[in-house]
């Protein structure tokens, strides 16, 4: 496998071998997931819909709902309007849902189907009931990456539920802070909401795909469970002190539309993965008013301990990392600071920023001795690990066979991990994220240590 992979890099425009992406109505699916009683709906070919469906299933091992438009020819030449009301019909009547999120695909973007035109049509044809939502965003998957996509339907929740202020600032509840959490696991968003309420702040996530996409097993299959960002608290999004987004590329649109709606000041965060993120998330709480307690202390001090226990491990170890920009770059700063040395960082989404941000969070120095590539592939990050090869690789599912090629320990971080099962039950951010991280990372490097071990150096104790 990959035995093609060949030297020099040249540098492509015009083709990706293996893309470190997949497709923006992806994002959007997980994203609308993530409201309470929302089923996503996919403006396509059934095709696309699911693929979607079962990308995610594969990586949460839960099933996903969503409905679609089901395109043949006749929408495709004439446009999906019938097919989209039709579909809202259906869904109404046979489902339920207290709102519809609709997200195009390529082919519905490519006609240039008009959805908030639809949408009034289905108005005025009484096809959504009374007090139900249909919200829209638009993920052409020629253009960005699932991460975009999920934005891009974040965006669109603050745009559909979020009372616009005209200029004025509703007086906030100094307590509650709005957070938008990024493309994360749902063990991830309840984390960063447990963090957050241990400071004795009211969070308010958005979306919200713990309880829904990590939902228990009861026995009783629940269509709509109970988890998810409600209506209600995406319509007084107003009443926050201020919004987080974690993550630029993820999350920060969103923050930026409520901002603009209703006033309320955005702060812009790195995902909290590691030490010093999780540090600054928490200290961005206290700046709000949060109180940091001794367990927070406690927690943190574990993390450092086991970082002290361990770091001539990793010291001087290269490592090359690959996904979406948010995790990589937290991922970098993480591995910097506990001893490893990144030398290849690579996404697949768009974005110069992401040359600019790991330059922030690494230093100069650092940044500029190293690959740093944003829209690149693994054909290149496979170029990349020839030319300079690494002690470990952290990535997605896809990094596997670059791992087995190269024969270098991997740790599946991200998504999608798609041939593993409990990752997205376990979190990775905050400091309980990070002791579960330096476990990981230091397992995959002992293991390898312990098989390439000649007898009188296989060591019993650390
Ligand atoms: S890339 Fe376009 S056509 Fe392919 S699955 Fe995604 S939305 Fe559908």
């Amino acid at each position: 496998m990959l035995n093609h992979t060949s030297l020099p890099v040249m540098e492509r425009t015009a083709l990706r071998i293996n893309p470190a992406k997949t497709c923006q109505p992806i994002g959007a699916m997980y994203a609308a997931l993530g409201i309470h009683r929302c089923l996503p709906y996919s403006h396509g070919s059934q095709g696309c819909c699911s693929y979607h469906r079962s990308h995610l299933t594969r990586h949460f091992k839960e099933p996903v709902m969503a409905a679609t438009s089901s395109f043949t020819e006749g929408a495709c030449v004439f446009g999906g309007q019938p097919n989209l009301l039709q579909g809202l019909r259906t869904v109404f009547a046979t489902y339920d849902p207290d709102v519809v999120a609709v997200h195009t695909t390529c082919l519905s973007e490519t006609i240039g189907d008009d959805i908030p035109q639809i949408v009034g049509e289905a108005r005025r044809q009484d096809i959504i009931p009374e007090g139900k939502f249909v919200i829209h965003a638009n993920t052409p998957s020629y253009v960005g990456s699932h991460i975009i996509g999920f934005s891009n339907m974040c965006q669109a929740m603050a745009k559909y539920f979020v009372e616009p202020s005209n200029g004025r600032r509703y007086h906030p509840d100094p307590k509650r802070i709005n957070i938008v959490p990024g493309f994360v696991d749902p063990s991830d968003m309840r984390e960063i909401r447990r963090l957050a309420e241990a400071t004795g702040l009211k969070p308010v996530l958005f979306p919200d795909t713990s309880g829904v996409m990590d939902a228990p097993q009861t026995g009783e299959h629940v269509f709509y469970p109970e988890g998810g960002t409600t209506i209600e608290e995406l319509q007084t999004m107003f009443r926050g002190a201020a919004t987080f987004a974690l993550g630029f590329w993820a999350s920060r649109e969103a923050a930026v539309e409520v901002e603009t709606r209703a006033g309320v000041p955005r702060e812009v965060l790195d995902l909290p993965i590691g030490l010093a993120a999780t540090d600054r998330y928490l200290d961005t709480l206290r700046f709000r008013g949060g109180v940091i307690t001794p367990e927070l202390e406690h927690e943190r001090g574990r993390l450092v301990d086991l970082i002290c226990d361990v770091q001539q491990h990793f010291y001087g170890r290269k490592v090359a990392i690959f996904g979406d920009p948010d995790h990589v770059l937290a991922l970098a700063e993480f591995c910097r600071d506990i001893g490893l040395i990144p030398v290849h960082l690579l996404t697949g989404t768009p974005g110069k920023r992401f040359t600019k941000e790991a330059t922030r969070l690494l230093g100069p120095t650092v940044a500029s001795a190293i690959n740093i590539r944003q829209e690149g592939d693994l054909f290149l990050l496979h170029q990349w690990i020839k030319e300079e090869p690494v002690d470990l690789l952290l990535g997605n599912t896809y990094g596997k066979f670059i791992a087995r090629a190269e024969d270098i320990p991997f740790v599946r971080v991200g998504w999608p991990i798609l041939d593993r099962a409990g990752h997205s039950l376990l979190p990775t951010v905050g400091y309980m994220g990070a002791i579960r991280l330096v476990s990981r990372m230091l397992d995959a490097l002992l293991d390898r240590r312990d098989r390439d071990a000649p007898d009188h150096e296989f060591e019993l104790v650390l």
